[in-house]
């Protein structure tokens, strides 16, 4: 018997989901070209892989690929000749047009295996407006058997172009308790899954990939730093250091994940809890409210390869929650 090959199986949250896009295949509803999209961290990465290989399986048992014929074996492999996987390439942040262009030649040929000719593009946003321009005509006219499916985190980055050529469908954070049990089943811990999901807005495999961070287990120290900027006992551009001994966009991804819950009344991390109460006192909510919205825009700025000054940024903003805005416009 040969050996099973290790496909990808998407999360629970998402089984539903790649059972309705199976049957659409099979009902040949499919669109040529499809973006899912989503908060980063749900597991799109997951389902996406796990739909490619089920749609170049030869026999898909119960909408998920079999593991055991030839297209799984090149696919786990990653050399099925008809899977074309674009991403940006290694250190860089986009999607280069040379990467479209051997995909649009990829498209120009026909499957090798008799079947489909796939592709996945992620994150799609990181295509920058050339690559997607060149894009445009493979999505128009992508020939027999071809399937585009482009992840997007921020849609609204994709050009109106690309975005009306394609099918899309929006998803959501998996439901609180699903989340939760399968974090804690992965952790080992219910009550650091709550804060973990708290920390990552609720997406799983970001609150994760928190747990192996060595930061979050100091959050309460961190998150003080604002405090103690707020209070005058540390200048902000000490505490900018002391946050920026760790990589800072997760930090912020986290710090946005807090502030929300914050505003909102809510708070599952008792770790936090004393500091986040006493920054609400002294700050008071519009504070933490513009706070959170220049977080927002960190951490776009560090996501889209402008190559902002991180110490910059982050004094910036330990200084706009202690009321100095004289660096207003810094970046
Ligand atoms: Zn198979």
């Amino acid at each position: 018997m040969t050996e099973r090959a290790a496909v990808q199986v998407p999360c629970v949250w998402h089984r539903d989901l790649l059972a309705e896009l199976m049957q659409q295949a099979t009902d040949q509803r499919l669109p040529h070209a499809l973006v899912l999209s989503g908060p980063a961290g749900i597991g799109k990465l997951r389902l996406a892989r796990a739909f490619l290989e089920a749609l170049l399986c030869q026999q898909p048992q119960a909408g998920l690929a079999c593991g055991r014929c030839q297209s799984c074996h090149l696919a786990a492999a990653g050399s099925h000749p008809d899977l074309a996987l674009v991403m940006p390439e290694e250190k860089s942040k986009v999607i280069k047009i040379d990467q479209i262009r051997d995909l649009v030649s990829f498209f120009s040929k026909t499957a090798q295996y008799g079947g489909r000719r796939v592709a996945l593009l992620s994150p799609a946003e990181s295509m920058n407006r050339n690559a997607q321009n060149a894009l445009l005509k493979t999505l128009e006219e992508p020939g027999a058997g071809a399937f585009l499916l482009l992840l997007c985190d921020q849609p609204s980055r994709l050009l109106p172009t690309v975005r009306s050529r394609c099918q899309q469908r929006q998803l959501g954070a998996p439901d609180a308790a699903v989340a939760q049990a399968w974090l804690a089943e992965q952790t080992g811990s219910v009550d650091s899954a709550r804060a973990l999901l708290a920390a990552a807005g609720g997406a799983p495999l970001k609150a994760l990939a928190l747990e192996q961070a060595e930061w979050f287990a100091n959050r309460d120290r961190l998150l003080g730093q604002f405090l103690a900027v707020l209070e005058g006992r540390t200048p902000a551009s000490i505490a900018a250091q002391t946050l920026l001994q760790h990589e800072p966009l997760p930090l912020l991804e986290a710090l946005h994940g807090w502030l929300a819950q914050a505003l909102r009344g809510q708070q599952h991390d008792d770790k936090l809890a004393p500091v986040m109460e006493r920054l609400r006192q002294r700050a008071g909510d519009k504070r933490l409210l513009m706070l959170a919205a220049e977080v927002q825009r960190a951490r776009q700025l560090l996501q889209s390869g402008a190559n902002p000054n991180p110490a910059l940024l982050m004094e910036r903003l330990l200084l706009l929650l202690a009321g100095v805005d004289a660096m207003a416009g810094a970046f």
